[in-house]
Formats: structure tokens, sequence, C-alpha cells
């Protein structure tokens, strides 16, 4: 089985990336710009927030981290997007969910200028998706997307399963798979929780996306031999991290598999490195 290995790969672009950077701040006078608003102390969400900074910083983007107290109000916190919006160093913006309770995260998302949303969560970047329209696209299946092409996975042609129908993975992972193109044109099914015969559709396909949020809910049996696996669940359990799926059986029967970690979550910070870089080409008009 070919191990997926997103970590490695998401270091090569955050290494083209330093390269392509380097040139553009030469010639236009500045480096591309991210303001990351992490609100309250989820733990999870620090790690995410740290390990997004780190990344850019590597890449020569520059990262404000605004962390903010969990008593912020829904007027301060629009104010600062506001403030955000306008601020020419800025190429990105990115609101850290789940955001503490009381908190209208769509609204906030809404007010995101569609041109710095490097997360791909705002309507008009959605309804851009579903038309094939170029726009940003959410970060983690748009990196899904990219490690099938860094590995050379095309999916054209073939029958595809996203597990999961979130607005953040399952839906636009979905909508990017049936899209044209080499690593899309396929033919995609949709699971979720209300699902019938689920193992039995998992079974037909010749590329699994599970985004489930369940410890190893896809197991041997329920997938095709030759399969590619790419496995989106990042669940903390005793063992440690663990996917949404039975890695240690699958690796009988796939073809490819992510694992987890190091698999497609280096690869959603790489994404968003790419969207950051995207947005500040358009803006200095490179
Ligand atoms: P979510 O909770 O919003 O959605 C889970 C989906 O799984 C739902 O659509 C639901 O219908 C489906 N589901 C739940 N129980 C099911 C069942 N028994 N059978 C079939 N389908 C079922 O979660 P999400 O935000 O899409 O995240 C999914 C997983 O991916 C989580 O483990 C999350 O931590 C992880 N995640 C990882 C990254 C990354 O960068 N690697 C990014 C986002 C999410």
């Amino acid at each position: 089985m070919q191990i997926l290995n997103g970590k490695e790969t998401a270091l090569t672009i955050r290494e083209e990336l330093k390269v392509e950077i380097d040139g553009l701040k030469a010639k236009h006078g500045r480096a591309p710009g991210l303001a990351v608003i992490l609100v309250g102390e989820d733990p999870a969400s620090q790690v995410y927030v740290r390990n997004k900074e780190i990344a850019c910083e590597k890449a020569g983007i520059v990262s404000t981290a605004h962390r903010i107290d969990a008593s912020v109000s829904q007027e301060e916190l629009e104010a600062l997007i506001q403030k955000l919006n306008a601020d020419e160093t800025i190429d990105g913006i990115l609101l850290q969910l789940p955001l503490p309770k009381g908190l209208d995260s769509q609204r906030c998302l809404e007010l995101i200028d569609p041109g710095k949303d490097v997360d791909g969560f705002h309507p008009m970047n959605v309804g851009k998706l579903m038309l094939g329209l170029p726009g940003f696209r959410s970060c983690t299946p748009a990196g899904i997307i990219t490690l099938l092409e860094r590995y050379n996975l095309p999916t054209s042609g073939k029958k595809a399963v996203v597990v999961g129908r979130s607005n953040i993975v399952g839906k636009p992972l979905a909508m990017m798979l049936m899209q044209y193109g080499d690593f899309a044109n396929a033919t995609v099914t949709v699971c979720h929780s209300r699902t019938d015969n689920l193992a039995e559709e998992v079974k037909a396909a010749d590329f699994v996306f599970a985004a489930i949020g369940i410890p190893k809910f896809i197991k041997k049996e329920m997938v095709k031999n030759g399969a590619v696996v790419v496995d989106v669940g990042i669940n903390r359990t005793d063992e440690g991290l663990v996917g949404d799926c039975d890695y240690a059986a699958l690796e009988d029967v796939a073809s490819a598999m992510t694992p987890v970690p190091g698999g497609v979550g280096p690869m959603t910070i790489a994404q968003l490195l790419i969207n950051t870089v995207q947005a500040y080409k358009e803006h200095v008009g490179a």
C-alpha cells in the first residue's frame, strides 16, 4: 500500500511557496499577510492556530493572530473583521471555528471580504465552487485534491464516496470531485448519518473519503480491493490521534491511504498558504 504522506507533501509545497513568495516580495515590496482570529481558549483551536502561524512564518507569510477573550461581543468581533477587511496589508482573514456560544459564526463569515476569504467559507466562494468558477476553495477538501494531484491519482471517471456532509469538508469535497478536471470528473456518492446500506455504498468506491469524526468507522470489509482511501478524521482517543478509518486493517485492501496524523491535516495548512498567496497575487496584481 502506498502511503499518501501529507506531511512530506505539505513541506515540499511550503518550500516551493517560500521561493515564490521571496520573488513576489522583492517585486511588490511587501509579504503576503494573513490575519487569524481566535476567540476563546478551545485547546484544539489553539494548536491549529499555532501550527498555522508556524507554517506561515516558514513560508514567508506575515501572520497576525488576534487572540480574543471569549467575552467579546458580536459587535466587537464584527468591528475587528471590518478593520481587517480595510487593511491593505492583510490578504487573508481566517476566523478559527468553532466560536464560543453566543457568537454568530455565520454572520461573521459572511462579513469577511470574499476576496480575503482564504478559508473559502463565504457564501460567495461556496457559490463559485458550485458553479465551477474560480474562487477560494475550503482548505481541507482543496488540500485533499492537491494531495491526489501530487501523487498522480486522478479521480476522473472513477466512483468516489464521500462519507460526511459537513459544510467544511464533506459537501465542498463532493462538489470539487464532480467538477471538470483530471482530479475531479468523479461519479460522486455522498453518505451521511441517515444513509441506508452505507457499507455497500463505500464498497463500490474506487476512492473513499472519510470525514465523519468517529474513530475507525471505516472497516476493512467495507472497502473494495485496491481502493484509494483518504482519512480526514482527527479523533483524540486513549490510543492518541486516530482517524475515521481502521488504518492497520485497511493496509491489506487499500492501494493508497493517508495516515492520521500526517495525512490530510498538514495538507489543510498547506492549502491555506496556497490560498493566501492566491489572495495576495490578486491584491498586488501579480
Ligand atoms: P461534522 O461533525 O460537521 O460532520 C460529520 C459528518 O459525518 C456529518 O455530516 C454526519 O452526517 C456524518 N456522520 C456522523 N455519524 C455518521 C454515521 N454513523 N454514519 C455515517 N455518517 C455519519 O464533522 P467535520 O467537521 O466534517 O469533520 C469530520 C472529521 O474530520 C472530524 O474528525 C474532524 O476532526 C476532522 N477534520 C479534519 C480536518 C483536517 O484538517 N484533517 C479538517 C476538518 C475536520
